[in-house]
């Protein structure tokens, strides 16, 4: 069922629980209030007839005629349709009051009997067709005799209220549920409208694939523009993993292809007659092509395992000792170039030697594929708060301001045959990105063209 009519139904269901039970208990509090009136007024008019009819004042034997003429007389005015009635010790009705004319009020055994034993007591009596009485019993002692008082009211005009005011509830019920279900729905279906239209521009890009589509949507500031922002937020990264994922593709098959290229013409070359020489330049050119598709892959590899996910904190890897490590290999590589240690803390974390030695040497090899000879690469590492601060300074070519936000790209290269005669592959610095980001941390650069880089790497202790 759609929300919208499960939303109406709901709160149809809700409005007709509160409009029953206020219904009802206006309804009870109503009748009780008019009930509890007349059975005050019965209550003082039948004390007022104790009070006339007093027994000394009577003649002996008993003259009902002169109690009837005792009896007070009924307002009309003041308590319209309340009757009077004695009965004797058999039920026979001796005295009654002049409204009742020919009629007498019903008989009720249980009021009767409970009457004569001297409690008073009050019951609605039928009598009659579609009409009930009130009627208050109470014994009556004059000179030797014990009579039954009764007087009574008719419940016809509560009646007849209370069933009109039964109709009247039913209807305005029934006429509020119609009406707050149509306002409902309709408020309801104004207030969804937006989240259709966000679903059917979803559905239709996934239909067409068009990542460039967005619900752009105007309207107030509320849950559904959140939730249009946050729809064309993610369309927005997904738009952006895509392309970046495809330029990745075609980046790294141009780069499997030029070696490729390299040695087919080379085996080709090798298949004809040549000279000694010139077959010996050739193989060594496929060894050299084999080399470096080798390097990228494996790059490429290493990258794909980087990028997958935090690291597993498996064993305890002293920092320093990677960094003085790291030293004295590039000091076999780096020809005049000088390598020193700056400040070095001795700071250890939990994670993977390998990954963070295959960091570090990605940055010193830069350091130093990009510093000319006789210039000096300095390492150092210092705790800043919870990281540990890696960083690796060269006084080298330097990076011009241009180039510095894509450098951690994969395969970006500012100049790539220089990057390609230095054994570079274009992916150094983006795994050396995908690793700290492992370690919760991150990689910066502040370069100058002509006076060298610093790179720096936070990791989290
Ligand atoms: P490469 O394998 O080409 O070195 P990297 O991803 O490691 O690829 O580096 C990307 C580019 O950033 C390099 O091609 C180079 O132009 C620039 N670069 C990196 N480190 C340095 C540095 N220390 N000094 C100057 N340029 C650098």
């Amino acid at each position: 069922m759609p929300i919208r009519w499960r939303l109406t139904l709901w709160f149809s269901l809700i409005l007709l629980i509160v409009l029953t039970l206020t219904g009802g208990v206006l309804y009870t509090v109503l009748q009780s209030y008019l009930t509890n009136e007349v059975d005050d007024n019965l209550r003082a008019y039948s004390a007022h007839v104790h009070g006339t009819l007093k027994s000394d004042e009577l003649p002996q034997p008993l003259d009902y005629d002169v109690i009837h003429a005792k009896l007070p007389l009924v307002n009309e005015f003041a308590s319209p349709g309340l009757y009077i009635q004695i009965l004797d010790r058999n039920d026979v009705v001796v005295v009654k009051s002049d409204n009742l004319g020919q009629r007498e009020l019903p008989v009720s055994p249980t009021l009767v009997e409970k009457g004569f034993s001297g409690s008073a007591v009050i019951e609605t009596v039928p009598s009659g067709v579609d009409a009930r009485v009130r009627i208050m019993a109470s014994a009556l002692y004059l000179r030797d005799q014990t009579l039954l008082l009764e007087v009574a009211q008719s419940l016809k005009p509560i009646d007849v209220t209370m069933s009109r005011l039964r109709w009247a509830l039913l209807a305005a019920t029934l006429v509020a549920l119609i009406l707050a279900s149509l306002s409902g729905a309709g408020i309801v279906r104004r207030a969804l409208a937006p989240v259709e239209r966000i679903s059917r521009i979803a559905q239709s890009i996934e239909a067409s694939s068009d990542l460039s589509r967005r619900v752009a949507y105007k309207g107030p500031s509320d849950e559904i523009a959140n939730l249009a922002t946050t729809f064309d937020h993610m369309i927005e990264h997904l738009s952006k993993v895509f392309e970046s994922q495809k330029n990745f593709i075609a980046d790294a098959s141009h780069e499997l292809r030029s070696p490729l290229t390299v040695m087919q013409g080379n085996l080709d070359l090798l298949k004809r007659k040549i000279s000694e020489e010139d077959r010996r330049a050739s193989k060594k050119s496929i060894e050299a092509e084999t080399e470096r598709m080798g390097k990228i892959v494996n790059d490429l590899l290493l990258l794909a395992e980087v990028e997958s996910g935090p690291v597993e904190r498996r064993e305890t890897v002293s920092l320093a000792g990677i960094v003085l490590e790291e030293v004295g290999r590039a000091q076999s590589l780096s020809g005049n170039r000088r390598i020193v240690v700056g400040r070095l803390e001795g700071l250890s974390l939990s994670g993977d030697t390998y990954r963070l030695r295959q960091l570090l040497s990605n940055l010193v090899d830069n350091a130093v594929r990009y510093t000319q000879d006789a210039g000096t690469v300095t390492l150092s590492l210092v705790r800043d708060d919870r990281w540990a601060r890696l960083e690796v300074a060269d006084n080298g070519i330097g990076i011009s301001p241009e180039h510095l936000p894509n450098i951690f790209d994969r395969f970006y290269r500012v100049d790539k045959s220089r990057s390609r005669a230095g054994g570079g592959t274009g992916l150094g610095l983006a795994i050396v990105k995908g690793i700290a980001e492992q370690y919760g941390g991150k990689v910066k650069v502040t370069s100058e063209p002509g006076k060298g880089s610093t790179f720096t790497v936070w990791l989290s202790i």
